[in-house]
């Protein structure tokens, strides 16, 4: 399980930090929920598990994001606009916002992985059923029992008695 957490937050973190930088609202929340949903989909487990995967995919993936957003600027692939002065209070309110949708969009992905890996019986999985092909059109019946028979059969294999030709 640590594993697919692990990618999840990798692939989660990678997705939101782009998004976030192109200025998709709520970019890395969305990065998140594929995180969430590709941890469960990487974990071969149960419901519950999968959703606890993603809950801690939106749960970590806060300081992941943070990390790889401030590699990509100290790499200087990415210069962060100026940020306006804003109130320490608000600034805290956002992060909690983050934090909170994130959580939400991981557990959201795990869930979404887990209905995707378990599809119900005869929705997405299930193999079609082999139907036998229909049975040709009688172009005859038997002399004796009245059966439907192709026009070239000799015998007919309900009752065994020879046909006419
Ligand atoms: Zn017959």
């Amino acid at each position: 399980m640590g594993l697919s957490v692990l990618a999840g937050l990798i692939i989660g973190g990678l997705i939101g930090v782009v998004l976030d930088i192109s200025e998709v609202p709520a970019g890395s929340a969305i990065g998140t929920f594929v995180g969430g949903l590709g941890a469960a989909l990487f974990l071969y487990a149960q419901r519950r598990r999968a959703l606890i995967a993603g809950f801690l995919v939106g749960l970590f993936s806060f300081p992941i994001q943070l990390s790889i957003f401030m590699a990509v600027v100290s790499g200087h692939l990415y210069t962060p606009p100026p940020v306006p002065e804003i109130s320490q209070d608000v600034l805290l309110v956002a992060l909690a916002v983050t934090v909170f949708m994130q959580i939400v969009g991981g557990t959201l992905g795990g869930l979404v992985g887990n209905i995707i890996r378990h599809a119900p019986p005869g929705a997405v999985e299930a193999p079609r059923s082999y139907l036998p092909p229909p049975p040709p059109r009688p172009e005859k019946y038997c002399i004796q029992c009245g059966a439907g028979l192709a026009k070239e059969t000799m015998i007919c294999p309900a009752c065994g008695a020879r046909q006419p030709s």
